[in-house]
């Protein structure tokens, strides 16, 4: 059993601590806002700062908002950096885009190795563990992490490093790319006149069928408690975005979700689930 360092008890880093605790691993836990770090207190050591985390770990994981975030755990003042063993290993499963992956592997001191693995899946997968975690790194890294990261889901080996962020960048676009189009296929359905609850048993049976099942209850009920924020989900649309302007591929589908994402930012959706973008593109309101 390894001793972690578990660094962002969010929506999705609380349970997948949890889950690594109940597999046996020594898990010190720190979290910006401490009050969530409060129910590991008798499960795991609750450290004071990342760099108290990291000490005598044989690795940190970090689970966190976005490439900032990442920047200020890791490399910033009481960073995870400063406590690491100097061959110690640093896990990123936050979704931060493999240019910044590369950039962060720039900052580091050589004797550390980084692992790129972000997931796909939401928070119930991250509570019953079914997570897909996308690895980037040597087959060598891959082969020695890949049981300390099975009680989180299912590691998938991508390629030497970033391409676990690269991954997760062309799946959370097709996540993106569906749930607008959901919301485009019931805006184009209300507009010519149909049944609603007609539209969506039709569209149930169309290829969209199984990505909208998922989010069923919340486009029927305009209720879009959180699982997954928007605010994030636009985060990603727009690292897909920073990589596609520096590489030579045209794409028109895309972009567009992530405009409509932005827009339903902008109408202050940010804080419920992503999937609120369908009420932006029908002209509703959305709650949660
Ligand atoms: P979340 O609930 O918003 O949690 C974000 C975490 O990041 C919190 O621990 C937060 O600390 C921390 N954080 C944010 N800014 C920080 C900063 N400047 N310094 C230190 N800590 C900071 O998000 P989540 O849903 O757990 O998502 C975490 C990551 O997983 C994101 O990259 C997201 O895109 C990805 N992801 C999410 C899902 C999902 O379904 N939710 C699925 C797959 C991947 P505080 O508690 O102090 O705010």
């Amino acid at each position: 059993m390894a001793t972690l360092a578990w660094l962002g008890l969010g929506a999705m880093g609380t349970p997948m601590a949890s889950r690594l605790i109940d597999a046996g691993h020594d898990l010190r836990v720190w979290n910006r806002s401490p009050d969530k770090a409060e129910p590991f207190a008798h499960r795991a050591t609750v450290a004071a700062s990342p760099s108290e985390a990291a000490q005598g770990t044989d690795a940190v994981i970090t689970m966190l908002a976005n490439p900032d975030a990442v920047t200020e755990v890791v490399l910033g003042g009481g960073g995870a950096l400063a406590g690491m063993p100097h061959d110690g290993t640093l896990i990123d499963m936050s979704t931060v885009g493999s240019d910044y992956t590369t950039e962060l592997r720039s900052e580091l001191t050589d004797g550390i190795a980084l692992v790129d693995a972000p997931v796909l899946g939401s928070v119930s997968n991250a509570e019953d563990g079914s997570l897909k975690v996308f690895v980037g790194g040597s087959i060598e890294i891959f082969e020695r992490w890949k049981n300390t990261l099975a009680p989180l889901g299912k590691p998938m080996h991508m390629g030497p490093i970033g391409a676990g962020q690269a991954m997760k960048l062309v799946a959370n676009s097709a996540l993106a790319g569906l749930i607008t189009l959901t919301g485009e296929t019931l805006a184009l359905a209300d507009s010519l006149g149909l049944d609603e609850e007609r539209a969506i048993d039709g569209l149930l049976e169309s290829p969209l069928g199984p990505a909208m099942t998922r989010k069923l209850d919340k486009i029927t009920s305009d209720n879009y408690t959180p699982s997954f924020k928007l605010a994030l989900m636009l985060k990603d649309m727009r690292l897909v975005l920073d990589a596609v302007d520096q590489r030579d591929v045209e794409l028109k589908v895309i972009p567009g979700a992530e405009q409509w994402v932005a827009a339903a930012n902008d109408s202050g959706f940010g804080d419920l689930d992503y999937s609120s973008v369908v009420a932006k593109v029908r002209g509703r309101d959305a709650r949660g």
